[in-house]
């Protein structure tokens, strides 16, 4: 029997790692982990700093802690026990997954949707099970990890797959990439074009309508990842496309996870034409080689599909949130990105001050997390701040006297 060598400081391993997080913790860029001690809400019960106002969840609806999606998630742990212990096309597949990949496909007016156990495991299969060598992917600078991973693991496995990036949200430079990929003679197969919804970090939006007639010129597929733009974004929350007034089969395939708006659970999906989804199932690395979401996470999700498909008041509660969380953030002095999500960062630049205000505005009883390098770029720190449905005035309120003390503490 053979044992692993312990670790010697002779391992390249051991003296790179420790120079990391000595180089982290001395230029106060190391994150720690907060312990929650209950369930996600408006306000959360953190270790060490008691019930604090929670501005830094995607649970923009409010429904993570929704009594109805808790039920549904007992009842389905009740149905079908905790998992399928198999891959789907083998014997994984329950009827709750039918039901919930029948909503989600409904929700946005596509033929069909396929689940994934995260978005990010969505945007890893969809890139290089339905993409081929001789097509071209066109993807935003400023696209989630997980789709430029994704990009990046599809052209690993297809060789002669080809891709590219354009300037972030800027459609003349997309129409170069077009006009580039058209005179490529490499290019033999489909375009595709990829952005976020919803960005991140930035909070703000894809053209989605010029895109559309950008890839209908080039005759070119549209692939939207609206994770941070489900649920929130358009008058029923159905996302930017609706924000746009866009049906959604104006986008060809679109990513999304279930671990924010849509109950906060984990899970995500790809929805689009019957054929693609059937090719997922037949050809997708993922589909065929990992587990199905768990059923607890069918149920719930479900769940909170129906209940954002029937309560559209949530929507518009979330969006006057916004609204009034913007004017607060503005008359305390910090600056903040005009956009219509649910997403408002303060650029703050440094990293290490982004951490510091975010633990002080911890102890003045508003959580906002504070990013930096390498989630952002170096110099484009920043607060970010997030507002759900689930916040009343009170709690708004209590963000922005956090806020003015900072603009005090930290001129
Ligand atoms: C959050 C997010 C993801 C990851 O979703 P998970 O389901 O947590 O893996 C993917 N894409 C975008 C655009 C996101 O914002």
């Amino acid at each position: 029997m053979t044992t692993a060598t312990p670790a010697s400081p002779s391992h390249p391993f051991v003296a790179r790692t420790a120079s990391t997080l000595a180089t982290l913790r001395e230029s106060g860029q190391l994150k720690s982990l907060q312990m929650i001690e209950g369930p996600m809400d408006a306000t959360i019960r953190i270790r060490g700093y008691g019930d604090v106002a929670c501005f830094c969840s995607n649970n923009y609806l409010g429904l993570a802690n929704h009594p109805a999606v808790v039920e549904a998630a007992i009842e389905g742990i009740r149905r079908y026990g905790a998992g399928t212990a198999s891959v789907r096309f083998i014997c994984g597949t329950f009827d709750c997954h039918e039901r919930l990949e029948r909503r989600i496909a409904e929700f946005y007016g596509l033929e069909a949707s396929y689940t994934f156990t995260s978005c990010w495991n969505a945007n890893e299969a969809i890139f290089p099970t339905l993409c081929e060598p001789g097509d071209m992917m066109i993807s935003d600078e400023l696209n989630h990890a997980s789709i430029i991973d994704g990009i990046r693991l599809a052209t690993t496995i297809k060789k002669g797959l080809l891709r590219t990036v354009y300037r972030h949200n800027d459609l003349a430079a997309l129409r170069e990439k077009l006009v580039e990929t058209r005179q490529n003679k490499e290019v033999t197969g489909q375009i595709w074009v990829i952005t976020d919804g919803v960005f991140s970090m930035e909070g703000d939006i894809a053209n989605l309508p010029e895109m559309r007639k950008l890839c209908d010129e080039f005759g070119a597929y549209l692939v939207v990842d609206d994770s941070h733009g489900t649920g929130v974004m358009g008058a029923t929350g159905r996302g930017t496309h609706e924000h746009w007034n866009m049906p959604g089969r104006s986008i060809d395939f679109v990513t999304g996870t279930l671990g924010k708006a849509l109950g906060g659970g984990a899970g995500g999906y790809i929805a689009g034409s019957k054929a693609g989804i059937e090719l997922l199932l037949q050809r997708g690395r993922p589909t065929l080689f990992s587990n199905a979401l768990p059923c607890t996470i069918a149920c719930s999700a479900d769940k909170a599909i129906e209940i954002v498909m029937r309560e559209p008041d949530r929507v518009a509660t979330l969006r006057s949130n916004v609204a009034y969380a913007r004017e607060t953030i503005r008359n305390v002095g910090f600056e903040v990105l005009n956009s219509p999500t649910a997403i408002c960062p303060i650029i703050v630049h440094d990293t290490a001050k982004a951490i510091a205000m975010s633990r002080r505005l911890l102890e003045l009883g508003a959580f906002v997390i504070g990013f930096g390098y390498p989630v952002v770029p170096e110099g484009h720190a920043r607060l970010r701040v997030q507002i759900s449905a689930a916040h009343t005035k009170a709690h708004l309120d209590r963000l922005g006297e956090g806020l003015r003390v900072l603009r005090r503490e930290f001129a």
